[in-house]
């Protein structure tokens, strides 16, 4: 079984950016200054390009789930199961493809093609590790600009 979330955050030099913008509630992919692409994880190198000048972009939803799972398994004492593992991507954003559980919708209603909005929440220690809501009726509701 994939472990794909519960893996304790790695902060280095190149994931560092991701893991200060989380904090304050924000996503931050590595965007290239030389050729412009989006790439996550960070790993301080364009995936397109091979260039090594990156800088964060912010990414806003909503997203659309590319794939999911379900997860049954307890791993952690206190964990509501099952819930759903969703991989999603962001149209304007290829190449970015960020993982996380999703929140607010029963895990049987997760599917693939869903809209999501951007959440965080509380992690292991103290960071705020992505997850992801299901926008009701697929409505774009949590967009900026809400009155
Ligand atoms: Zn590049």
């Amino acid at each position: 079984m994939d472990a794909t979330v519960g893996i304790p955050p790695a902060v280095t030099e190149e994931t560092r950016p991701f893991w200060d913008a989380a904090a304050e509630g924000r996503l931050v992919v590595e965007g290239c200054s030389s050729c412009g692409a989006r790439s996550f994880p960070p790993r301080g190198m364009c995936r397109s390009c091979r260039g090594r000048s990156m800088e964060p972009v912010e990414i806003t939803g909503p997203g659309r789930v590319y794939s999911l799972t379900v997860n049954h398994q307890r791993w952690l004492p206190g964990l509501e199961v099952p819930y759903a593992v969703v991989l999603v991507e962001f149209p304007g954003h290829p190449g970015v493809r960020v993982v996380g559980r999703l929140r607010g919708c029963p895990p049987e209603e997760a599917a693939i093609g869903m809209e999501v909005g951007i959440g965080f929440e509380p992690g292991p220690g103290g960071f705020a590790i992505p997850s992801f809501v299901a926008v009701e009726g697929g409505e774009p509701s949590a967009r900026e600009g809400e009155a």
